[in-house]
């Protein structure tokens, strides 16, 4: 785990999601959730390349309909993974930027700076980990080091790693990762509620604008258990906004005799204003849709219901429980046993989403007090503050908030007890899998399984390493691999060869082989073997490009800033020369010169960004002029 250094201001808590990211820190005693400089409490998790620099959050987001393969977001996605990974191959045929893979990295390919770029998902990932900082330090005053990131349940040790790495891209120190449905049952303190005996089972629905994650932890004195996870990558708000805009697709076919499926631009138009509408339908049982000239210079209007919404919807809808009843099947739970349900991600405030779930807990009452966009942040916003030790205390005045921390301070312990998402083990000689560490085994863990020899005399072993649920190895994911070499050479089935899997808190692990009889070792650490992660090197190198982009982003910013400041003082200018009758003809020719003068060089310079010293050469000179000029008619 890494260290929090002294004096690098107050540590916060980063949701780094698929679609949006928030931010919060705790202060004053409770959790702040931070608004970006638009004033919103989440950021999309978009980065956008153009001509003259990067654009990351809202800004990227809303110029992704022009620069559409410049755009990049569901980063997230490829975190960890490798080009040739399924899932790879399947989200890429719906991404309008481009993905490629170099040895086996898939990389982003875009145009910055009139250039073609490569990126890693963990420098897009570093760039919005930037962003939210810097709303952080915006909104605090002062400069943040220290964060805790949330990750998925399920996600595995490269995708944790990966994270990590872009936390450290970011110049971030990153204290911890934590689960995503971890931080939402600490940001409701289900941990220090009240507990039956034997603890406490909390289920955690998240459903978000992409994916759909269920989470089933146990909860006792303290310590988090992940009893098991499920969900479906694919399923979340955007889904059922394009229900609706299927609905109303076919809608215009019949009322108009006109097919607006093939043209972008109007589905983009009519995709906004239905996912407007389903918001509104979640506390509204009535909304409208109005796009003016959506087609053909035809303006459409229309009424949906909240009725007609679900019923577009139900299949969807029902496909959200039955990854809750294979969860609890999972952990081998009776629903009866579920002490609180969690709601989190913006698609559960839909009423006949929580409906549903409600009847499947048979009318339980679900945890919905806290902004289900939010909750995660806050709970990493906690195990942050928590983390940044003493800092903490003095930040805090009065008994009971001391007492909060001191309860919160027992999950400081255990926090991490997380769980493998997915078998870990060692292919055998005939091709079988042998598990070592058990799909949802808690993390920390230390497993150990004796291994032998298949041939007589033999002096090597080759142990490769394997996560999946196949029986066949070669069917799971690969990890890598090691040998041990110099092991007594013995009749086949003889020497016993002791494997043992060493995962720590943060789900890194440490695989080591030891011949019982001749005490040779042999060992692999997962993460480190390159192989889907980032080397040191590259990381570095990351490091460095990043700052320099940053750099000229802020050059960039600083230029926009003078230009946009000479144009606006131009256009006040060419607005004042009407009243400028009373004036001597000289002065107001001179005038009017001037003002001529630099709109032709904002007009010669419009397709290029000059430098601020330019900008501030041409306001100088038309300020001399123009306000001496200006004094006379006062
Ligand atoms: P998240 O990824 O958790 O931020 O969730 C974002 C998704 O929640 C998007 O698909 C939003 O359209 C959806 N969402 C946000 N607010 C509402 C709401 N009031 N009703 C229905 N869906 C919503």
């Amino acid at each position: 785990m890494a260290m929090v250094g002294t004096g690098d201001g107050p540590a916060i808590g980063i949701d780094l999601g698929t679609t949006y990211s928030c931010v919060g820190v705790w202060q004053h005693g409770r959790v702040e959730i931070i608004a970006n400089d638009q004033g919103n409490r989440t950021t999309p998790s978009y980065v956008a390349f153009t001509d003259t620099g990067s654009l990351i959050g809202d800004a990227a987001k809303n110029q992704a309909s022009m620069n559409a393969i410049n755009t990049v977001f569901d980063a997230k996605r490829l975190m960890g993974r490798r080009f040739s990974d399924a899932s790879v191959r399947s989200d890429m045929k719906f991404w309008p930027f481009k993905v490629r893979g170099v040895d086996n990295k898939p990389m982003v390919v875009v145009q910055y700076k009139n250039e073609e770029k490569r990126f890693s998902a963990e420098e897009i990932s570093s760039m919005i980990l930037v962003k939210m900082k810097e709303i952080a330090e915006a909104y605090l005053g002062t400069t943040v080091k220290n964060v805790v990131v949330t990750v998925p349940a399920y996600f595995n040790d490269y995708q944790r790693q990966a994270t990590k790495d872009a936390g450290e891209i970011a110049r971030l120190n990153v204290i911890r990762i934590i689960n995503e449905p971890t931080a939402a049952a600490i940001a409701y303190g289900l941990d220090r509620k009240s507990t039956t005996v034997g603890g406490k089972n909390v289920l955690i629905f998240d459903l978000g604008g992409g994916t759909f994650d269920v989470s089933l932890l146990k909860i006792e004195e303290g310590i988090f258990e992940v009893k098991a996870t499920s969900g479906d990558t694919h399923l979340g708000g955007e889904d059922f906004d394009n229900a609706m805009v299927d609905h109303f697709v076919q809608e215009f076919k019949r009322k108009h005799e006109k097919d607006i499926s093939k043209n972008p631009k109007a589905l983009r138009r009519l995709r906004t204003s239905c996912e407007r509408a389903k918001r509104i339908l979640s506390s509204n049982a009535q909304t409208t849709i109005e796009i003016d000239s959506l087609y053909d210079g035809i303006d459409f209007c229309s009424k949906i219901t909240r009725a007609k919404f679900e019923e577009l919807n139900m299949d969807l809808f029902k496909k959200c429980i039955s990854p809750v009843d294979k969860c609890l099947k999972d952990a081998a739970m009776d629903k009866s046993s579920v002490h609180d349900v969690v709601l989190i991600g913006g698609s559960t405030r839909i009423p006949k989403v929580q409906q549903l779930l409600q009847d499947f807990f048979n009318g339980k009452k679900l945890c919905k007090s806290i902004n289900p966009d939010e909750a995660v942040a806050y709970g990493a916003a906690v195990q942050a503050a928590i983390m940044g030790g003493e800092g903490l205390l003095d930040r805090c005045v009065g008994m009971k908030k001391v007492q909060t921390l001191v309860g919160m301070e027992k999950i400081h312990d255990v926090l991490l007890l997380d769980v493998t998402p997915l078998s870990l083990g060692i292919e055998l000689f005939n091709g079988q899998m042998r598990v070592v560490v058990p799909r949802n085994t808690t993390i920390p863990t230390k497993k150990e399984r004796i291994f032998t020899t298949v041939e007589t005399g033999q002096n090597g072993v080759e142990f490769p390493v394997y996560e999946g649920e196949s029986t066949i190895a070669k069917e799971n994911r690969f990890l890598g691999k090691f040998e041990l070499i110099g092991i007594q050479r013995a009749p086949k089935g003889v020497p016993q060869l002791n494997v043992c899997f060493n995962i720590d808190a943060n789900g890194i692990m440490v695989i080591t082989a030891e011949d019982k009889a001749t005490k040779k070792k042999s060992k692999i650490t997962i993460v480190n073997n390159n192989k889907g992660t980032l080397s040191k090197v590259e990381i570095a190198r990351m490091i460095k490009e990043a700052e320099k982009n940053r750099f000229e982003d802020e050059e960039n910013k600083k230029k926009l800033e003078a230009k946009a400041a000479l144009m606006d003082y131009t256009q006040d200018m060419k607005e004042k020369v009407p009243s400028l009758s009373k004036l001597d003809r000289k002065d107001k020719k001179k005038f009017k010169a001037e003002v001529s003068k630099t709109c032709e060089w904002l007009d010669e310079n419009k397709n290029r960004l000059a430098e601020c010293e330019e900008y501030e050469d041409m306001m100088r000179k038309l300020e001399n002029v123009c306000s001496p000029i200006l004094g006379m008619m006062d």
